[in-house]
């Protein structure tokens, strides 16, 4: 098939979640008088790691939330970093934590992960949160698999019933987002493929797909002879080559046959961005009892 329409506006789904969350925060606020606030902490001086937080305050300033930075030097040790978090797990202003990666090698990862109370994990990584959602009953569903299930959903591409394939299994994207589209509620009950690195003959699995999810981190890895015309395809993949951000589908290729398609830049991106600031006013929300 493939047309000029088949294209999937992550800035403007990004856009429109803003818009409602700046209009459920001021409704919060004037019921319960509090404002979300969002902390992170950073570690070092890692140039991608610095953007990224910027950013972030950004975004809690559109959305009218509280920000606050934590930045420690380089030098700063597991047990340093985990009683800065003990006192934001106690600290009742604070309803979001994130702790932003990498992390100096010597620090646990997985101790940090375990650290932040699960009812501020915004970001879903430690394994209760992780758990829960296996459970089938998440109290936050991590940003990037749920703003591919938040896209799905306002694009009104219905998976009930269908064939999911997605590309990439990792802790972040792929496996959680199984879950998500495995889960017994409207716009999931999905049937879901998971593929990845050791998956023997790609293609034919994906040219089985209703929709297909490419999240491997492996620069156009999906190519035109991988999709059939009734295929959706989203690129959560962000791959720099030669200075340019390219995503994990051959967009040229791809949008020539695919029914519908997300770009790189411009796609799940935005879209993830708002998953963050809604799950941190879903814990204010679950924190204060207000449903
Ligand atoms: P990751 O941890 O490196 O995982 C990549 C997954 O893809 C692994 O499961 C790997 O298989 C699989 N894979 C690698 N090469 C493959 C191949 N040739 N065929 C099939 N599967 C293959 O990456 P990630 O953190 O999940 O991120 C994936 C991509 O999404 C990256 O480009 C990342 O930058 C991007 N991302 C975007 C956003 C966003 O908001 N847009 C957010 C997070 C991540 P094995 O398990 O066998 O190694």
């Amino acid at each position: 098939m493939g047309n000029e329409n088949n294209l999937i506006d992550g800035k403007a789904i990004a856009e429109t979640i803003k818009n409602e969350l700046i209009s459920e925060t001021e409704k919060f606020f004037q019921e319960k008088n509090i404002m979300p606030k969002l902390s992170v902490i950073i570690i070092g001086e890692d140039p991608a790691s610095l953007f990224y937080v910027r950013m972030i305050e950004r975004n809690c300033k559109k959305v009218n939330f509280q920000f606050e930075k934590h930045a420690l030097t380089s030098d700063t040790n597991e047990d340093e970093l985990l009683a800065l978090i003990e006192q934001l797990n106690r600290d009742d202003k604070v309803y979001g934590i994130i702790v932003q990666t990498p992390l100096p090698s010597p620090i646990n990862q997985q101790n940090i992960q375990k650290a932040v109370h699960p009812g501020k994990d915004v970001d879903c990584f430690n394994p209760v949160n992780m758990g829960n959602l296996a459970m089938g009953t998440p109290l936050f569903l991590p940003c990037t698999p749920n703003a591919v299930f938040e896209i799905l959903k306002r694009e009104k591409i219905e998976v009930e019933g269908k064939h999911v394939v997605i590309v990439g299994r990792s802790s972040i994207v792929g496996k959680p987002l199984s879950l998500i589209l495995l889960l017994k509620q409207p716009n999931a009950n999905a049937t879901v493929t998971v593929c990845h690195s050791r998956t023997g003959n790609l293609a034919e699995y994906t040219r089985k797909a209703d929709v297909i999810v490419a999240a491997a981190g492996k620069a156009r890895l999906i190519t035109g002879s991988m999709v059939t015309d009734n295929t959706v395809v989203i690129d959560v993949g962000t791959n720099e080559v030669e200075g340019k951000l390219v995503g994990d589908v051959n967009f040229e290729e791809v949008s020539k046959i695919a029914s519908r398609i997300t770009p790189v830049p411009g796609g799940v991106g935005p879209v993830t961005n708002m998953m963050l600031m809604k799950n941190t006013l879903q814990a204010a929300k679950n924190i204060n009892n207000t449903v």
